[in-house]
């Protein structure tokens, strides 16, 4: 179930133009170049554009005037001979992935670090799919994605490559079948950023294209369509357009767009699935994973946790035998080590296991009141009014729904 709309015939020749083009190229400078002959020094500040502009929260220092145009927050460009109205967030191509299973080939021929962006951002990607989840093959010949190099690039068919140096990617979108992009190229030699290119930026730009190959538009373009109920308005957006240098993970704004694109239809149904409340205590061990997958809607994004830890050994004389929940992130945001013990209130001993976080945690969206259950070797805590869960496990990929 599809949700996304298209409420102003203004956009119709701009969206059924777009919509016919598979690909698009990523520049950090795209826009900037098409104005460089037009400036002019008209009068700013007072016409229905800029007034537009400043109501989405732009500061008028961020808003600079050239004439027939506005550059804003120093690369978006808006047209002052057009009508912008409400651009909302997320906007989707007319084709979305159906395929439930896609697989993705890594050109083992990148180095290592290309190689390594490549599976970081799959891996963001998975934690918020739902509907569809993304896994990595060694056998090209049944994969659904490729991920090269354009220089890699051995089918002459493919236009536009290889790459301008201003561009650091370029990715195909769906096709009608409901099978993803088939491709991302991406440019090793791009440098227009003030410095060596970082991981953090790799990361990112794989993870844009990415969005591409799943169907997402440029969220600060015109073309595709809008995604209802994401926001009229979200400068952190991975999906900006223009802004290859300083992208960074998906923003609320984007996991927002995602969810109703990609999100499971019902929440409620977590509750159902991992078997919360759980009928007898959690058996005592020592449990440790690698990964935790958030899943459902307004859920914390904890996708700085790299390592976590139940030690929990209870019985009737000691029910408080939580000696750890840790959370290791790997930036220190919140904190190196969080306990959620520090943070929490519980019962694990008898039926109906339980966990309530308070907001000091410092993870936004992380308090609530959790349900906690085993599912095999993992550990999940479902919010008891089903929206989302945590769950723990050794493995890189979301649990299946
Ligand atoms: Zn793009």
């Amino acid at each position: 179930m599809t949700k996304f709309f298209n409420r102003f015939s203004f956009y119709l020749a701009t969206i059924l133009l777009a919509s016919c083009a598979s690909e698009e190229a990523d520049n950090q400078i795209d826009l900037g170049t098409e104005i460089q002959t037009q400036k002019f020094s008209l009068p700013s500040g007072n016409d229905v554009l800029y007034n537009t502009l400043i109501g989405w929260g732009y500061k008028p220092d961020q808003i600079e005037d050239l004439g027939e145009f506005y550059l804003v927050a120093g690369d978006i460009i808006f047209d002052k001979s057009k009508i912008y109205s409400d651009p909302t967030l997320s906007r989707i191509d007319g084709n979305i992935v159906t395929k439930e299973i896609v697989n993705v080939w890594i050109h083992p021929g990148m180095n290592s670090s290309w190689i390594s962006a490549s599976n970081d951002a799959l891996k963001r990607w998975n934690n918020e799919l739902e509907k569809i989840s993304l896994q990595t093959v060694s056998n090209r010949q049944i994969a659904d994605i490729e991920i090269l190099y354009d220089s890699l690039e051995t089918d002459p068919t493919f236009d536009r490559l290889p790459l301008p140096d201003s561009a650091f990617g370029y990715a195909r979108f769906p096709t009608v079948d409901g099978s993803p992009g088939i491709k991302i190229w991406v440019n090793p030699r791009f440098d227009v950023c003030n410095g060596p290119i970082r991981q953090s930026q790799r990361i990112a730009n794989v993870q844009h294209e990415l969005g591409h190959n799943l169907g997402f538009h440029h969220t600060n373009d015109f073309s595709g369509f809008q995604v209802e109920g994401t926001p009229e308005f979200d400068g952190e957006s991975v999906m900006r357009s223009g802004n290859a240098c300083f992208l960074d993970d998906f923003s609320s704004g984007d996991i927002l767009g995602i969810k109703i694109i990609y999100g499971a239809d019902t929440a409620g149904n977590l509750l159902t699935k991992y078997d919360v409340p759980r009928s007898t205590g959690i058996p005592n061990g020592f449990r440790k994973y690698s990964n935790v997958h958030v899943i459902g809607i307004n859920g914390p994004n904890l996708n700085n946790v790299f390592n976590s830890v139940l030690n929990w050994w209870g019985n009737s004389n000691n029910p408080n035998g939580l000696h750890q929940f840790t959370l290791e992130t790997n930036n220190g945001t919140p904190r190196s080590y969080t306990n959620i013990v520090d943070f929490a209130s519980y019962q694990l001993h008898q039926a109906n296991p339980e966990i309530t976080i308070n907001a000091s945690s410092g993870f936004s969206n992380l308090s609530g009141n959790y349900w906690i259950n085993i599912d095999g070797d993992n550990l999940v805590l479902v919010e008891k009014s089903g929206t989302h869960a945590l769950y723990f496990s050794n493995s890189s990929e979301a649990p299946s729904n």
